[in-house]
C-alpha cells in the first residue's frame, strides 16, 4: 500500500469537513492528523507523534476506536464537533487496494443519541433559531427520544422560551450568525450551547417544508397542526436538514459510532406558549426551579418534587415546573389524578415498585430510530412491556377513574405481539455487542439452530475425545485445551512423554509439558470454528433485521413511554402530597390568590426551625399589592417566592404546601430578586435590577404575578426610595398585576394611604431592651400593617459587627432620625460633638421631606407672655393660611 494515497483521502474527507474534528479510522484507531491533531492532544492529554518521517511529516494523534467515548466526551465540552470516518470495507492486506472510508457521522453536541454520553433526567436540545421580519420561528428536537417541536412568537419571547430549553446546541442561518451573540448579550438571555451556523437555504420556507415533508413522507403538514406556522417551519426544516447531514442515511458499517436514520422522529408538535404559564430566565434562576441560585441542583424545588421512578419521569417533570399550564381543565384534571393516588397509597407503591423494573424506553426508541438499538435493548423494551398489566392491574377502577388516568391506561399498551416476538427472538441476557452471537435463541430460525448444531455436536465430539485419549493412552492428566494460535490441542505433561502415540503431531512445546494435535482433532476444529463463525454471522443479520421489525412499532412505543412518564410524574405528585402534607389547590379564573398557612416547599424541608405557615390573601380590589417591611433575615423573601412557589406548583397540577389554596390562574410570574450572580458578567447590580424591572413593566399583565424583592437596593436611600415608589404606582396604575413586594424600605408603607389596592403587611419581630441595646428575634409571622424601622442595625449586631461599629451606627442613626441638618440643610449624618445628641423618639421620616415645616417654625419662636387674645388669635389665623399654600 503506498502511502501517498492514504494522505490524500485524509485530504478529501477533511476539505469537506474543515470545521470538525475528522477521526479517520485506521485499523484499531481513530487517528487525527494535522491541526485536528495537535488540538485534540492538547484537550485529551494523549501523545502527538507523527506518521512519517523528514520532510512528510505529519502531526498525529490517536485513541483507540473501542474505547472512543471519554474522548468524545471531551472534545465535545470544549467545543468541538466530530466527524467519524470509518472503513467501508474489510481491510485487504494482500492486494494492496486502498480501503473506502467515509464519513458515516458528525457528532455534534445536540445530537447525541447515546446513553454513555447523555444524562438521564435531562433532555438534550438542538434548537433551531429563524429571526424573520414579522416573527422569530423556534424548532427543537432531541434525537435521544424523538420529542420535536415548533414554536413562534416575538424574539424575545421566543428568547425566553430558549433559555428555558436550554439546548446544548443551537443552529443559525449563516448570515446571522455573527448578529446572534450580540442579540442573546441584548436579551440578557444566557444561552451556554454551542452555536452552529448553517446554509440560509434550509431555513427558506420553502425548501424546510420540502425538507419535512420529504423527512415524514407526507403531503403537508396540517396533519400536525403547523401549516400556518412560517417562520417556524423554516427552523423545523433547519434541523431536519441538519440531522440528515450530521446523522446520516443507513450504511453498511457496523461502527459503535454510527446511526442510521431518523425514523423516530415521526411527528412535529406545535408549542402553543398561550397554554402555559410563562417564566423567564430571572424567575426560573430566582425561584430556584431547577437548581439553586448557587448553581446546586440539590435543594432546588425540582429535587424536593423528584420522586420519580423512570428516566422518562424525570425528564417530564422537569419540563412541567418549566412550563406549568395555564387552564384549568387540564390542570383539574391532572389534580384528580394526583388525588386519586393520594387515596390509594397502597396501589402507588406497588405500581412505584413495578416501575422500577421499567427502561428508559424513550431512549430505547431513539436508539432504534438511528439503528443503534442493541440486544439488550430489546430485552428493556420485553421487561419493560411486560410489567405493563401488573401496573394496569392496579390503575383498574374500584370507583370511577378520573379521565386522564382512562388516558394513561390506554396508553399502557403491553403490545403483546411485540413481546411475544422478542420473547422468541431474543435471549434473555444477550451480550451489548451485535457481531459476537449469543443473541438469537434456539427455535427462532431453524438455518442457525443446524449451524449451531453442527458446533455443538464438534465441541462434543472435542469433549469425548479427551475422555477417549486418555483411554487409550492411559495417560490421566491429558487435557484438550484451545487457543487462538493453534486452535485445539492435547497437551501432555513431560513425565509421560514416553506413552504418545505415533499419530501426534507435536505443535509447541512448554517447561512442563507438550502441546500436539492430531489431523481427526483438526478436522473437527475446522467444523466448529467454522459453524461459530457462520452462526455469528448470521445472528448479526438475523438481528438487524429483528430490530427492523421492532422499529415499526416505534409510534405505538412512543405513546407507552409518554404514558408511562405522565403516570410517573403524577405518582410523584400524590408522594410528595401525603409525605408533605400538601392540600389540593382550587383553580379559579378570578384574578385573586387565598392561602391559608402556605409553606415554602423547599426551606420547610432544609431549615434547621420549625417552618412558620402564613397566609396570603391577594384580588383585584384592596389586595392587588401587598408591601411587606420587615427587617432582613425576618423571612420576607421566603414569604414573597413562597406564594409564587405555590402558584406555580398549583397549575403543574400538584399538592402544594398549604392548609388550603385557591389560585387564580397565572399568566405569567415575574420576579426581580438579588442579583449577586450577575455580578461575574461585569453588569453592575443597579444596571441589571434596572434591566429586569423595566422587562416587568413592559410585560406584565392583570393576570400575571409579579414578585420584587427589594428594588432599589443598588443606588442611594433617596434614589431608591424614589424608584421604588415609582414604580409601585405603575404596577397599581397601569398594570393591575398581583405583586408581592418586599422591602427594608418602611417609608413605603406610606404608599397603602395613597393607592387603594396596596396593603401594608410586614414581619413580626420580637424585641427588648438590654443594656447592650435592643435585641430582636425573628417571628417569622407575616402581619397587617408595616413596619416603622429597619432592623438593620440589631441585625448587623445578630451578625456579629464589631460592638464599636454597631454603637457608632446607632449614634448615626438616631441623628438621621433627629434630623439634624448641616449649613446647606442636609441631613448631618454624624455629630460632631456626638456627646451633645440625645436620642430622641424616632418618628417616621416623611418622605421627600428634609426640612422641618415653617409652620413648626412660626409656632416655637412665638413669645407666648406678650402676647394678647386677639394677637393669639389673629397668629392662629396666619398659620392656618401658611398652611393652606
Ligand atoms: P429576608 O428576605 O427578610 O431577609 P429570608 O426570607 O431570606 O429573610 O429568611 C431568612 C431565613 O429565615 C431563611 O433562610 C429561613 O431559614 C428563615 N425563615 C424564613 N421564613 C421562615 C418561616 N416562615 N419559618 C421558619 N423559618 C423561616
Amino acid at each position: 500500500m503506498s502511502s501517498i494515497p492514504l494522505m490524500e483521502q485524509y485530504q478529501k474527507v477533511k476539505k469537506r469537513y474543515p470545521e470538525e474534528i475528522v477521526f479517520f479510522r485506521l485499523g484499531d484507531f481513530y487517528e487525527m492528523f494535522y491541526d485536528d491533531a495537535k488540538t485534540a492532544s492538547k484537550i485529551l492529554e494523549i501523545t502527538l507523534t507523527s506518521r512519517y518521517k523528514g520532510d512528510k511529516s505529519v502531526p498525529m494523534a490517536g485513541i483507540p476506536y473501542h474505547s472512543a467515548t471519554p474522548y468524545i466526551r471531551k472534545l465535545l465540552k470544549a467545543g468541538y464537533k466530530i466527524a467519524v470516518c470509518e472503513q467501508l470495507e474489510e481491510a485487504d492486506n494482500a492486494s494492496g487496494k486502498l480501503v473506502e472510508r467515509d464519513v458515516i457521522r458528525v457528532i455534534t453536541p445536540g445530537t447525541l443519541v447515546e446513553d454513555s454520553l447523555l444524562e438521564t433526567q435531562d433532555n438534550n436540545f438542538l434548537a433551531a433559531l429563524n429571526i424573520t421580519k414579522n416573527k422569530t420561528g423556534l424548532s427543537w428536537v432531541d434525537v435521544s427520544t424523538g420529542v420535536f417541536k415548533v414554536a413562534e412568537g416575538t424574539l424575545q419571547e421566543i428568547l425566553t422560551e430558549l433559555n428555558r430549553l436550554n439546548p446544548s446546541e443551537y443552529l443559525v442561518p449563516e448570515n446571522s450568525v455573527s448578529e446572534f451573540p450580540k442579540i442573546i448579550d441584548r436579551s440578557k438571555t444566557s444561552l451556554s450551547g454551542s452555536l452552529t451556523s448553517f446554509p440560509g437555504w434550509a431555513f427558506d420556507h420553502d425548501s424546510a417544508y420540502k425538507s419535512l415533508t420529504n423527512h415524514f413522507g407526507t403531503a403537508g403538514l396540517g396533519g400536525f397542526g403547523c401549516e400556518d406556522y412560517t417562520a417556524g417551519i423554516g427552523a423545523a426544516g433547519a434541523i431536519i436538514e441538519y440531522l440528515h447531514r450530521t446523522q446520516a442515511e443507513p450504511s453498511s458499517v457496523e461502527s459503535s459510532l454510527a446511526t442510521s436514520g431518523l425514523k423516530h422522529i415521526t411527528r412535529l408538535e406545535p408549542f402553543i406558549r398561550t397554554n402555559h404559564l410563562m417564566i423567564d430566565r430571572s424567575t426560573q434562576s430566582s425561584l430556584e426551579l431547577v437548581r439553586t441560585m448557587r448553581g446546586e441542583e440539590n435543594n432546588s424545588l425540582l429535587a424536593i418534587m423528584n420522586k420519580t421512578t423512570t428516566g422518562m419521569g424525570a425528564r417530564l417533570l422537569k419540563e412541567w415546573i418549566l412550563r406549568p399550564l395555564r387552564n384549568i381543565e387540564p390542570i383539574n384534571q391532572r389534580l384528580s389524578v394526583v388525588e386519586w393516588f393520594l387515596l390509594s397509597p397502597q396501589k402507588r407503591r406497588i405500581i412505584q415498585k413495578e416501575l422500577k423494573n421499567i427502561n428508559d424506553i424513550e431512549r430505547i426508541v431513539g436508539r432504534l430510530g438511528t439503528g443503534k438499538a442493541n440486544p439488550r435493548d430489546m430485552v428493556g423494551l420485553k421487561t419493560t412491556l411486560l410489567s405493563l398489566p401488573a401496573v394496569k392491574k392496579q390503575l383498574a377502577a374500584e370507583t370511577e377513574n378520573p379521565p386522564l388516568l382512562r388516558n394513561i391506561i390506554e396508553g399502557l399498551d403491553p403490545l403483546p405481539e411485540l413481546t411475544d416476538f422478542i420473547n422468541k427472538a431474543i435471549v434473555d441476557d444477550p451480550p451489548l455487542a451485535i457481531t459476537e452471537g449469543r443473541i438469537i435463541k434456539t427455535g427462532f430460525d431453524a438455518e442457525l439452530d443446524k449451524i449451531r448444531s453442527t458446533s455443538r455436536e464438534g465441541k462434543q465430539w472435542i469433549a469425548r475425545f479427551q475422555s477417549d485419549e486418555i483411554k487409550r493412552t492411559g495417560i490421566s492428566s491429558l487435557k484438550v485445551g484451545f487457543n487462538n494460535i493453534f486452535g485445539y490441542y492435547i497437551e501432555i505433561t513431560n513425565p509421560h512423554k514416553d506413552k504418545i502415540p505415533a499419530d501426534y503431531i507435536r505443535k509447541q512445546t512448554l517447561k512442563n509439558a507438550e502441546r500436539y494435535i492430531t489431523p481427526q482433532l483438526k478436522d473437527y476444529e475446522t467444523q466448529v470454528l467454522h459453524a461459530d463463525e457462520r452462526a455469528n454471522k448470521m445472528e448479526y443479520e438475523l438481528f438487524k433485521a429483528i430490530r427492523d421489525k421492532v422499529s415499526k412499532y416505534i409510534t405505538a412505543l412512543q405513546k407507552v413511554a409518554s404514558a408511562i412518564a405522565e403516570l410517573d410524574v403524577l405518582l410523584s405528585f400524590a408522594q410528595i402530597a401525603q409525605e408533605n402534607n400538601y392540600c389540593k389547590p382550587t383553580l379559579t379564573d378570578e384574578t385573586g390568590i387565598k392561602i391559608i398557612e402556605g409553606r415554602h416547599p423547599v426551606i420547610e424541608k432544609v431549615a434547621q426551625v420549625k417552618f412558620i405557615p402564613n397566609d396570603t390573601l391577594l384580588d383585584n380590589e384592596k389586595n392587588r399589592i401587598l408591601l411587606i417591611t420587615g427587617p432582613n433575615m425576618a423571612g420576607k423573601s421566603t414569604y414573597i417566592r413562597q406564594v409564587a412557589l405555590i402558584a406555580l406548583m398549583a397549575q403543574m397540577g400538584s399538592f402544594v404546601p398549604a392548609r388550603e389554596a385557591e389560585i387564580g390562574i397565572v399568566d405569567r410570574i415575574f420576579t426581580r430578586v438579588g442579583a449577586s450572580d450577575e455580578l461575574a458578567k461585569g453588569a453592575s447590580t443597579f444596571m441589571v435590577e434596572m434591566n429586569e424591572t423595566s422587562h416587568i413593566l413592559n410585560n406584565a399583565t392583570k393576570q400575571s404575578l409579579i414578585i420584587l424583592d427589594e428594588v432599589g437596593r443598588g443606588t442611594s436611600t433617596f434614589d431608591g426610595v424614589s424608584i421604588a415608589w415609582a414604580i409601585t404606582e405603575y404596577i397599581h396604575d397601569h398594570l393591575g398585576s398581583r405583586t408581592l413586594f418586599a422591602t427594608h424600605y418602611h417609608e413605603l408603607t406610606e404608599l397603602a394611604l395613597l393607592l387603594p389596592a396596596v396593603k401594608n403587611y410586614h414581619v413580626e419581630v420580637k424585641e427588648w431592651k438590654t443594656k447592650n441595646g435592643e435585641e430582636i428575634v425573628f417571628l417569622h409571622k407575616i402581619a397587617a400593617g408595616g413596619t416603622d424601622k429597619s432592623y438593620g442595625i440589631q441585625v448587623a449586631r445578630l451578625a456579629g459587627l464589631p460592638k464599636s461599629v454597631v454603637e457608632r451606627a446607632r449614634l448615626i442613626l438616631t441623628n438621621l432620625e433627629a434630623q439634624t441638618l448641616n449649613e446647606k440643610d442636609q441631613p448631618r449624618f454624624a455629630p460632631i460633638d456626638a456627646k451633645k445628641i440625645t436620642p430622641t423618639d424616632p418618628f417616621q421620616l416623611a418622605l421627600f421631606q428634609s426640612k422641618p415645616s415653617p409652620v413648626i417654625k412660626m409656632i416655637k419662636e412665638l413669645d407666648l407672655d406678650n402676647l394678647t387674645p386677639l394677637e393669639a388669635l389673629a397668629k392662629l389665623q396666619e398659620l392656618k393660611d401658611k398652611l393652606k399654600d
